[in-house]
């Protein structure tokens, strides 16, 4: 029989509990809870079947809507979208709505510099989902993002430092997933036309099979996805970043290189 993803989730969350347990004890988890609680509002247990940390009054592996005031799809499957940005997520999150997800936004912000940016991004990101959607954002981390990608520093936009990005930033959206119980992983990335779309998909995938989750291959910017993007931010009043986030991209818009 199909495992299904709070399972396999389950048993990767075990393991790293059992690190945890060998190497800095429980604090681990309960600073992973605080942190969730934080950020989310949410008392996080342990599920006792499945071993997955979920928020009081839900069960792993069934579609979460609860903040939409809507009922799910009977088909609706959980998915968590990567927001890389707030206007790069207007056309991919009602998109996905319309099918059938029940999708949770992810913010990781830990790439984008200073932090009166960060905040300014975040705003946006919150204005988007507003009311009625799922949104959670991680705790903000640049001391994290330094430290593994500082030594690639002199790299241009678009090569190896922004690959290592991608993937810093799909592998914390990916933990979250497993920790929603969300067994698809999607970002938005692919609509700027200032990336590579196949490489993303290919971070992508390869990330979805290390955390046993599904892939969802989209290019967002087909279809005039960017022009449409742009005209749907300015509609909603969104906050449009100059530079696509990092320090070393604002060094570069400040010295004419384009980006995103
Ligand atoms: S330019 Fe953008 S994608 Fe590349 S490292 Fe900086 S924040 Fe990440």
């Amino acid at each position: 029989m199909e495992k299904t993803v709070a399972q396999v989730g389950a048993g990767r969350i075990r393991q790293d509990v059992s690190c945890a347990k060998n190497s800095v004890g429980m604090e681990v988890c309960r600073s992973v809870r605080k942190r969730l609680r934080e950020e989310t509002g949410e008392n996080l247990r342990r599920n006792g079947a499945s071993g997955c940390l979920v928020p009081e009054g839900e069960t792993p592996g069934l579609p979460l809507l609860k903040d939409s005031g809507r009922e799910p799809r009977k088909e609706a499957e959980g998915l968590l979208l990567h927001l890389c940005c707030a206007p790069d997520g207007t056309i991919p999150w009602p998109t996905l709505e319309e099918e059938a997800f029940t999708v949770t936004g992810y913010f990781y912000g830990g790439n984008i510099h200073p932090e009166e940016e960060y905040r300014l991004r975040l705003a946006a990101v919150r204005r988007l989902a507003a009311e009625h959607r799922r949104l959670v954002v991680e705790h903000y981390a640049p001391e994290e993002w330094f430290r593994l990608l500082a030594p690639f520093e002199a790299e241009p936009e678009g090569g190896e430092r922004c690959r290592r990005c991608f993937r810093l930033q799909l592998e914390n959206a990916a933990r979250e997933a497993l920790r929603r119980g969300c067994r698809v992983l999607c970002t938005t990335l692919t609509i700027s036309p200032h990336k590579n779309p196949d490489e993303i998909n290919r971070i992508g995938v390869a990330v979805a099979e290390q955390f046993g989750l599904r892939w969802l291959h989209r290019i967002w910017r087909k279809g005039n996805g960017f022009a449409r993007s742009v005209e749907e931010s300015r509609r909603l009043g969104l906050y449009r970043q100059g530079y696509c986030g990092c320090l070393y991209s604002r060094n570069e818009r400040n010295e004419g290189v384009e980006c995103s």
